[in-house]
């Protein structure tokens, strides 16, 4: 079979049909027989319900052999092993700066336009103090007691602290080494064509996602907090329109443009599995294969990105603390706030990207600053379409990031990013599997 044997902008385009079909049928069912104990038993839970998680559960299978193989190979292949130190370096650098520029801006928009005052401050709340995830513990989570069960359990940061190490011990290894790279350089090669395979299966994966929110919302839910959805709808856009271009264009010197029109395929993803971790093989397979980034960077840049990068959920927890503080009329001190940047950041780089997390952690932050955490259960019947918002934030958030390093580090490849049908240039280089 060819290497490509799908095209990629047909694919992308019928992914997104695979959307709009999706939130149609969606919306009518909810119109018509959505609360029929028929439609809900076969049609919701059963025939949508099952091609859905399938769907993501292809996409999750993929993950962590992925991981670990692409960035073995990566960092195995390093022909200078302090070049990982720098690219490493350089991508927490960013990914920490676009995380503090996401908060930022969130507590400005939530304190200029307080989303929360006037609703229905009398409520009395008992408050509740949630336990904390300390900084050492995020630490020492990261090496792993036992490989095999961080695998086993999908926990991100302990792979990937594996993986270098092998990769590394790999490259200093002599020919064994070169023997064993070798077998990790074909196995990357052959779950790549996997995460193709899987990629077909999108356009009915996502309709089946997507028809089943449209299916199970109820409009209502959003008219309560309609100003707080609208505002993280507003920031979310605006961080990933104008920050990003911003950085894309004068940190690392390309084309915004050309970025964004070649992240269809993984913001269709993200927003349908609200998943980031579970969006990392089409992401690394962008940003490899249409942006030209070198596997040795993106391999590691891509998961962990997923994993500690979260400015769309920083967003939402800027604006959710805001809102919950308004409703309560609590005035917030400046210390509260500067609390709330720095447990913003910890819980991002703590969370794992699958869906809902960022609600969860959102009970510690608000705990930290002595918020009452039932403020949760204001927002709780929006989240899902925020969730799936603020992970296409995420991830454009992890490709922007791998192709500001890429670049300084002279490993992307320019006419490929450029290049609007990039496989084939790609395939000639040995990137496209
Ligand atoms: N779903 C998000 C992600 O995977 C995390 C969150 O809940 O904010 O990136």
């Amino acid at each position: 079979m060819a290497t490509n044997d799908f095209d990629h902008q047909k694919l992308s385009n019928r992914i997104l049909t695979g959307m709009g079909l999706g939130l149609v049928f969606g919306i009518l069912l909810n119109l018509t027989v959505a609360d029929q104990a028929w439609a809900q038993n076969f049609l919701i839970d059963g025939v949508l319900g099952v091609v859905g998680e399938i769907f993501v559960r292809f996409l999750s299978m993929l993950v962590v052999p992925l991981v670990f193989v692409s960035l073995i190979t990566g960092v195995s292949a390093l022909s200078d092993p302090k070049k990982l130190g720098r690219v490493g370096g350089k991508a927490l650098a960013l990914y920490m700066l676009t995380t503090g520029i996401a908060i930022t801006l969130a507590l400005s928009a939530a304190v200029i336009v307080q989303p929360g005052v006037g609703a229905s401050p009398e409520q009395t709340v008992e408050r509740q103090i949630a336990a904390q995830p300390s900084f050492a513990q995020v630490l020492t989570d990261m090496v792993p007691r036992n490989p095999v069960q961080a695998m086993a359990q999908g926990d991100m940061l302990p792979i990937i602290v594996f993986a270098v190490l092998i990769g590394l011990s790999i490259a200093l290894a002599g020919k064994p080494g070169e023997r064993i790279g070798q077998f990790f350089s074909d196995f990357n090669v052959v779950v790549m064509r996997l995460v193709g395979f899987v990629m077909l299966l999108a356009p009915y994966g996502v309709f089946a996602l997507i028809a089943t929110l449209g299916a199970t919302t109820g409009l209502s839910t959003f008219f309560g907090v309609l100003k707080y959805v609208l505002l993280v709808l507003f920031m979310l856009v605006l961080h990933a329109s104008v920050t990003y271009s911003l950085m894309l264009r004068f940190i690392g010197g390309l084309s915004p443009k050309v970025f964004f029109s070649k992240m269809r395929a993984v913001l269709a993803f993200a927003f349908s599995t609200a998943s980031s971790g579970a969006t990392i093989p089409v992401t690394l397979k962008t940003v490899e294969q249409r942006m030209g980034a070198d596997n040795k960077v993106a391999s590691f840049t891509v998961p962990l990105g997923a994993t500690i990068n979260m400015d769309g959920t920083a967003i939402m927890q800027g604006i959710a603390a805001g809102f919950i503080a308004q409703y309560f009329a609590v005035d917030l001190s400046l210390t509260q706030y500067m609390m709330i940047v720095l447990m913003v950041i910890i819980a991002s780089v703590g969370a794992a990207g699958v869906p809902g997390v960022g609600l969860i952690l959102l009970a510690g932050v608000l705990a930290q600053v002595g918020l009452p955490a039932e403020g949760i259960a204001l927002i709780l019947g929006v989240d899902r379409l925020l969730d799936m918002t603020r992970t296409a934030v995420n991830v454009t958030g992890d490709a922007m990031v791998t192709s500001i390093v890429a670049k300084s580090e002279g490993e992307l490849d320019l006419e490929v990013f450029y290049d609007e049908h990039p496989e084939v240039l790609a395939a000639a280089r040995g990137r496209v599997s």
